[in-house]
């Protein structure tokens, strides 16, 4: 994958408000520690660049991967900080996770049973599972036994017990009973369960925005990811509270590549799905489906000179059509999110028009777009 450095097609990243969304998380939370999510690239933000910030800031205790290849990106940059792996990884690569230094987690009590003779120390993260059905332990003697395990292991070393709730950002009450439902279950598997409570970590971003006063949810260590880029992770389902100021971390642009007189009738693009519906100007941007600028966004808008212009025909692999009010010129500057004098369009707006999440939408936006970083 070549990122197009020539293309006027870019994404802004302000890292400073991205740092601030973390200091202000870890406020409104009132957390000891916090873990940055930075899996898929930084949730497509550029994951070193954003490590960097947090390290040199104090604003992130750790970081928080996918996968070990994610991991071995921050620490060849020269990052430090603890970094955690959160999906489930068979036995091939523990050199690696323990040459690195890099937390491994701990899905089940066969995985821990099985675990060959180390070569040195093992960062583990303990996975409960309390309804995620994803992975983890959800039976308490299989969690007393883990215990026991680590405890007479010196070889391995207790990073984490955490679980992940699947409800949190949802107003819906099966969503509410949901969240309850594994909250309790947390009580059951792991309270009485003699760990050091320092170790808990069960706030995502949703978590730690709509439920940071339940006393259920330990805040000990936060792992918040797409709060990081400041938008409403429940799409606008719940209403960010006003006394959490957060930043818009990102923004996306592109420039008229080319105008042109088109006449009334005239369809435009694959399959001729629309028409110009009276005579005016059309312009072409350098940015299509490839980019992550997805066939869905047919119809929808992008901002230019403040002005809101509606996307004509089918977008393509790598260009897309705009009907203009007027002639531009070429070069003039489109936003496809971000604000333009009065008029701005969210990543959340993105997500409500093409049926998804704002994960979706800022995790596809393709690594050929150029990230530009303030
Ligand atoms: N913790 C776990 C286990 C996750 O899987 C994720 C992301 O999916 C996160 C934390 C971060 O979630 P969010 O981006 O909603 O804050």
């Amino acid at each position: 994958m070549v990122t197009a450095i020539h293309r006027p097609t870019w994404m802004s990243v302000n890292l400073d408000a991205a740092t601030h969304n973390l200091q202000e998380i870890k406020k409104w939370t009132k957390a000891d520690k916090v873990y940055a999510v930075l899996k898929a690239d930084g949730y497509g933000l550029g994951a070193v660049q954003l490590a960097k910030a947090f390290q040199e800031t104090a604003a992130a205790d750790a970081f928080v991967v996918s996968n070990l290849d994610e991991a071995l990106e921050l620490r060849r940059a020269g990052l430090i900080l603890p970094i955690w792996v959160l999906g489930a990884w068979d036995y091939s690569d523990l050199t690696l996770f323990v040459q690195n230094n890099i937390v491994i987690t701990v899905p089940s009590l066969d995985w821990l049973m099985h675990l060959p003779a180390l070569a040195g120390t093992l960062k583990i993260s303990l996975a409960i599972d309390t309804g995620m059905t994803r992975i983890g332990f959800d039976d308490a003697d299989q969690i007393a036994q883990a215990k026991k395990i680590i405890e007479t292991n010196p070889r391995l070393e207790l990073f984490s017990v955490y679980t992940h709730f699947a409800t949190s950002d949802d107003a819906s009450a099966h969503s509410k009973k949901y969240f309850d439902q594994q909250a309790v279950r947390w009580q059951q598997l792991v309270v009485n369960q003699g760990f050091d409570p320092k170790l808990f970590s069960m706030a995502n971003s949703a978590t730690s925005i709509w439920h940071n006063t339940d006393p259920r949810i330990s805040f000990a260590a936060i792992r918040p990811g797409q709060l990081i880029s400041g938008v409403n992770v429940s799409n606008g389902d719940l209403p960010m509270p006003q006394k959490l100021f957060l930043e818009r971390v990102f923004a996306v642009y592109s420039q008229l590549a080319d105008v042109r007189f088109v006449k009334k009738g005239q369809a435009l693009s694959y399959g001729a799905t629309e028409t110009m519906p009276e005579d005016g100007y059309v312009a072409t941007m350098p940015f299509g489906y490839n980019d992550g600028w997805l066939r869905r966004m047919q119809g929808s808008s992008v901002i230019i000179e403040g002005k809101r212009m509606p996307i004509l025909g089918r977008i393509t692999m790598d260009q897309t059509m705009v009907k203009l009010d007027k002639k531009y010129p070429i070069g003039t500057r489109a936003t496809l999110i971000g604000k333009d004098g009065k008029e701005q369009i969210t990543a959340e707006e993105v997500a409500h028009y093409s049926h998804t999440i704002v994960d979706e939408i800022q995790t596809t936006l393709a690594p050929r777009i150029k990230r530009i970083y303030t």
